[in-house]
């Protein structure tokens, strides 16, 4: 699973299906069923991660699969070790599973030709992380009850986001109508032949959207001086009561966290209780890594 480019209409919408069962376990007492039993899952994370890890960590668990997390600061990777060789020796420890995080795209790619056994991309760079995008199709899903028809504004830092990316892949593969928006250092060019219509004016592109999808920005991946200051960057792109009225009346207001507040979005939109659905990703986030891994170890050779 190293991206939603490629994958069918039928593909996601089978797991978006097998997720939304997953999140009625979930809300149940015993969270727990068996079809991980007697496998291992790695979690290598290259990069630092609340959301992703954690919840990647509780759906193997709730699939009854042992679970061990590794990050960068307390391996081998620290002594200089490359990421191919890490990958080699996890592998020979025979796991069925691994999930993987790494600061450059097409990393996680590479990494999955050299082991034998099935590999979740949890982001790589700048390219596409996977499984952000389809729980963020599936909380929309449950709110509005569809994806297609609907307008959706992705704005921000478009250069640096692969939740961006992701998520122009699935949107418009279920037929929304995708709009990105941010300022001119920050929208990569290209970016219209993934499918989506680039705006540089919150006014704009705001117009006529049921769901307007927040991004951070993301400093560490920042070379230059893509924004003169935070705050005029906030007074510009940042999602207040006033740009949001640029969109349909009662346009939903989601962000992948974690969330610079005061600087993309204002807190008061952001914990807007109807209009904010920003809980409702992370909860969204354990099923449909639940339906990914469950999927993808019904593909294993050992199956
Ligand atoms: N958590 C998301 C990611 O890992 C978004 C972000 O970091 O801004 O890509």
């Amino acid at each position: 699973m190293l991206g939603i480019q490629g994958l069918s209409f039928q593909d996601i919408n089978t797991l978006l299906d097998l997720a939304d069962d997953y999140v009625d376990q979930n809300r149940q007492v015993d969270k727990k069923s068996s079809s991980l039993r007697g496998r291992t899952q790695i979690n290598l994370f290259f990069e630092a991660s609340t959301r992703t890890q954690s919840s990647f960590e509780l759906a193997g668990k709730r699939l009854g699969a042992d679970v061990m997390n590794m990050s960068v600061s307390t391996s081998a990777i620290k002594k200089g070790e490359s990421l191919i060789d890490t990958a080699m020796t996890l592998n020979a420890m025979r796991p069925d599973l691994l999930v993987v995080r790494h600061p450059d795209s097409g990393a996680v790619a590479l990494l999955s030709q050299k082991v034998g056994c099935g590999v979740v991309n949890a982001g790589d760079g700048t390219h596409e992380h996977p499984t952000q995008a389809l729980l963020d199709a599936l909380t929309i899903r449950r709110r509005l009850g569809r994806i297609e028809g609907l307008r959706i504004a992705v704005c921000g830092d478009i250069l640096h986001s692969r939740v961006a990316r992701s998520n122009i892949h699935l949107l418009t593969a279920l037929g929304a109508s995708v709009r990105v928006i941010g300022p001119p250092t920050l929208m990569p060019g290209g970016i219209e032949a993934l499918g989506a219509t680039a705006f540089t004016s919150m006014r704009e592109g705001l117009e006529g959207c049921d769901v307007v999808m927040m991004l951070r920005i993301q400093m560490e991946r920042m070379t230059g001086s893509f924004i003169p200051s935070t705050r005029e960057y906030f007074h510009l792109y940042g999602l207040d009561y006033e740009k949001l009225a640029y969109a349909k009346p009662e346009a939903l207001v989601m962000h992948p966290g974690p969330m610079n507040r005061g600087v993309e979005i204002d807190s008061l939109v952001a914990d807007d209780v109807d209009r904010s659905l920003i809980r409702e990703q992370v909860e969204m986030g354990v099923a449909v890594r639940m339906a990914v891994l469950d999927a993808l170890s019904r593909h294993l050779p050992n199956q």
